[in-house]
């Protein structure tokens, strides 16, 4: 009888929430209004001819590449950064090697680790979700051969400094230090600003959140070109497909839009904080396009009550460490006013119930 792999078989498969998704999206930190007129304009220009062809990716790879002010050989567009992951346990990755995380973080770094067969480290994140930098220096071995950052984190919204990443990147030369930095417009800072970037550290960017693109799925893996040579072996010639190569260059082109709603991202996470301390719910200060809050034990509650104001958001209390958590998106400024104004009311309700209950 046919088997899956051992490492197969004893993954959970992963399911995201994301059937029904009627109303205000703010469960996946995805855009709230979408990408820019110009890139749709773009989209719906596209002919047949475009379809037809295999796509090339690597004309796009160049523009890429320039607009980040590297080599094209350092670049490779991505199925989002999920593919980016997915190839880079693909490349480094043998079975019984170790891949450090710390959690609580996105799930995909442990599941690409998992499926080759790796045995995932997971290091639990300090006081405030801070980065246990010693305990990582700690459990660096000769098998550690993956160890994967989100920086901002997802669901914690937490930052840890570029020369932290860099020491731990020093500190183990014989793994691919992954430095993932989907949420990086929300935060501004990025580790590809820094000279002397070792050979072993990659870092990801995405065009899911920030762009709006996330149905397109395009993301980008940066890393040193010797190692991507390895890593372009492992993927498809056409993992990036037609529309989405087409439409990446006018993305890039218009960066007055992106600036404007990652501007109205920051002022609404602003403001939404601020209301969170009025409302007194214990939140974690982010960095990124999403805020996780501490509802407590009538966080099911609190999601449904949401959701019957046309809102969705993210059950968070299964990661480790986040207990009663659930994480709120913060989008346009008007949908984040439209949050706060339900907040309001979610809150008093839910604290009511509990009165009564009590
Ligand atoms: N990395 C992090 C930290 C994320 O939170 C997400 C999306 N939730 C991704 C990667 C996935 O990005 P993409 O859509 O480019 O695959």
């Amino acid at each position: 009888m046919l088997e899956a792999r051992t490492a197969v078989k004893n993954l959970h498969a992963y399911r995201p929430p994301l059937a029904g998704r009627q109303g205000l999206r703010l469960d996946f930190n995805e855009s709230t209004i979408g990408c820019s007129p110009r890139l749709l304009a773009r989209l719906r220009s596209l002919d047949a001819e475009t379809l037809a062809r295999y796509p090339e990716r690597e004309p796009v790879e160049r523009e890429v590449a320039d607009f980040l002010g590297l080599d094209v050989a350092q670049v490779l567009l991505t199925n989002g950064v999920d593919e980016a992951i997915h190839l880079l346990c693909s490349t480094y990755l043998e079975p019984g090697d170790e891949a450090l995380i710390v959690v609580p973080t996105f799930a995909m770094y442990a599941i690409f680790a998992q499926a080759e067969g790796a045995r995932v480290v997971q290091i639990l994140a300090g006081e405030n979700f801070a980065c246990p930098w010693e305990s990582v220096l700690a459990r660096i071995n000769q098998r550690t051969r993956l160890i994967a950052v989100a920086n901002p984190n997802n669901p914690t919204g937490s930052a840890v400094a570029c020369e932290v990443l860099l020491q731990v990147a020093l500190a183990a030369p014989q793994a691919a230090v992954l430095v993932d930095e989907a949420y990086f417009e929300f935060h501004g800072e990025t580790i590809l600003n820094h000279s002397g970037r070792p050979s072993n550290l990659f870092v990801a960017r995405t065009f899911s959140k920030a762009y709006g693109l996330a149905g397109l799925r395009i993301g980008i893996l940066v890393g040193d070109a010797a190692q991507m040579a390895m890593v372009r072996r492992v993927a498809s010639p056409y993992n990036v497909n037609a529309v989405a190569l087409a439409a990446l260059p006018e993305a890039l082109r218009d960066q007055e839009y992106v600036e404007h709603y990652v501007a109205e991202v920051r002022s609404g996470r602003e403001l939404l904080e601020q209301e969170l301390r009025t409302l007194g719910l214990h939140y974690w200060p982010s960095r990124a396009n999403f805020v996780l809050v501490r509802v407590g034990p009538d966080y099911g509650e609190f999601i449904q009550a949401l959701r019957s104001r046309g809102i969705l958001v993210r059950d968070r209390n299964s990661d480790p460490g986040c207990e009663g958590c659930v994480r709120l998106t913060v989008g346009s400024l008007e949908h984040t006013r439209t949050l706060i104004g339900a907040l309001r009311e979610v809150v008093v309700k839910v604290r009511d119930h509990r009165e009564v209950k009590a």
